[in-house]
């Protein structure tokens, strides 16, 4: 018998602290390997209504127009502005970060006028430029990222709403990484449209994105004069599959529902806002063991997010260097920089299941052990204890 040159699969072990992927929960790979089951399946019918409520309660929506899209966050992104926006339409983009800068590429592909107001990466957007900007050009669309994955900047929305809604636009946040990590309240803060991922802070690997639209979303949907430009992401052709009339559009991805299910399912019993909570609490411990480590952000106190953190490279690292030995020798991922902080900072992701105290102490100790070894003008010795002390606080 031939010897297969292909060894069997075999992955990691690793643990992702990286901007994503994020590690699954052992409950949700679990769910990825039962027996698939046909799309049209009355029980598989059942898990995706399921999916649409837990979805809600995740968004803190009552949006009948709740699903996941077929594909990775940046789907989701593209199935929002697909569906509203028509060709020669006017959007407005506030950009403080990568993928701020993918939306107005997004908008731009759709033909659209796209005005964009931007902030350096490191910084949340300027409130009353957001609402200038709004009031000056009158866009048909607001577009913002919540949480900047490549600046661990967290922006706060409610004010740019409501200047949107004021100048009859329809608000749109991207919520791929703030979606289980921190509040993301879809109708208090009055969005209209808004999409995340699974594989940041829903402890599910990448594969879908949940999507939802609001009714003045849906009726910009309904008032369209040209068809929507992708057949696939087209929403009133997948609202025949995830509505009541159940036909088929293209066949689900079936396992990876299931896992979004459990996620969510995960979620709803820890509670949302104890999952805020522990990610909160993790960022603390993280934040104290670095700063004793003598490493810090560019980014103010006050802008951060808690499960994606910048840390500056000290003086004289090669930062690539590092990011290799921690990955070979202690299975630990993290990321780099994007843009202009590319080679300038980490990014160390502690997301959904992967923001627990175990994973915080594990990459404290490693970084430590690492930078020492590259002689890096870092405080030895203290992190894990100032981590502890902050984790144990009240
Ligand atoms: C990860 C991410 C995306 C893109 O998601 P993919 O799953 O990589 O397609 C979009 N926006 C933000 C803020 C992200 O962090």
């Amino acid at each position: 018998m031939e010897v297969s040159p292909f060894a069997q699969l075999a992955p990691g072990p690793r643990i992702l602290l990286g901007p994503g992927p994020s590690d699954p929960h052992p409950r949700v790979l679990a769910a990825l390997a039962a027996p698939t089951l046909g799309h049209l399946d009355p029980q598989f019918l059942e898990y995706m209504d399921d999916i649409q409520r837990l979805l809600r309660e995740a968004f803190c929506t009552q949006n009948a127009l709740t699903f996941a899209v077929s594909g990775t966050g940046s789907a989701g992104m593209e199935a929002c502005f697909v569906n509203v926006l028509e060709p020669g339409e006017r959007v407005l983009i506030g950009e403080h970060g990568v993928f701020g800068g993918r939306m107005a590429e997004i908008a731009s592909r759709l033909g659209c006028a796209v005005v964009r107001v931007q902030a350096p990466f490191g910084e949340p957007l300027d409130i009353q430029r957001m609402q200038d900007a709004i009031e000056a050009n009158k866009p048909k669309l607001v577009a913002v990222v919540h949480a900047e994955t490549s600046t661990g900047v967290l922006q706060t929305l409610p004010a740019i709403a409501e200047a949107a809604r004021k100048s009859g636009a329809l608000m749109l946040a991207d919520c791929v990484t703030s979606l289980g990590g921190v509040p993301v309240e879809i109708d208090a803060w009055q969005l209209d449209l808004a999409y995340s991922g699974t594989q940041k802070c829903l402890s599910c690997p990448p594969g879908l994105s949940p999507v939802t639209f609001s009714e003045r979303a849906v009726a910009a949907l309904k008032a369209r004069k040209s068809k929507v430009s992708s057949w696939y992401l087209d929403a009133s052709l997948l609202l025949s599959y995830w509505g009541q009339e159940r036909a088929y559009h293209h066949t689900a991805p079936i396992n990876m529902l299931y896992a979004l299910r459990e996620a969510l399912l995960v979620l709803r019993e820890e509670g949302l806002a104890a999952a805020h909570a522990r990610h909160a609490r993790c960022h603390r411990a993280l934040v104290a063991g670095l700063d004793a480590m003598g490493l810090g952000s560019p980014v103010a106190p006050h802008d951060r997010m808690p499960q994606l953190n910048l840390v500056r490279v000290p003086e004289g690292v090669d930062e690539l260097l590092l990011r290799r030995t921690l990955l070979r020798e202690y299975g630990i991922e993290i990321g780099g920089g994007l843009g202009p902080l590319k080679g300038k900072v980490w990014r160390v992701g502690l997301m959904g299941h992967g923001a627990r105290l175990a994973n915080v102490m594990a990459l404290l100790g490693a970084l430590e052990d690492v930078l020492e070894r590259m002689h890096a003008p870092i405080e030895r010795g203290r992190a894990l204890h100032a981590a502890s002390a902050a984790w144990n606080k009240d």
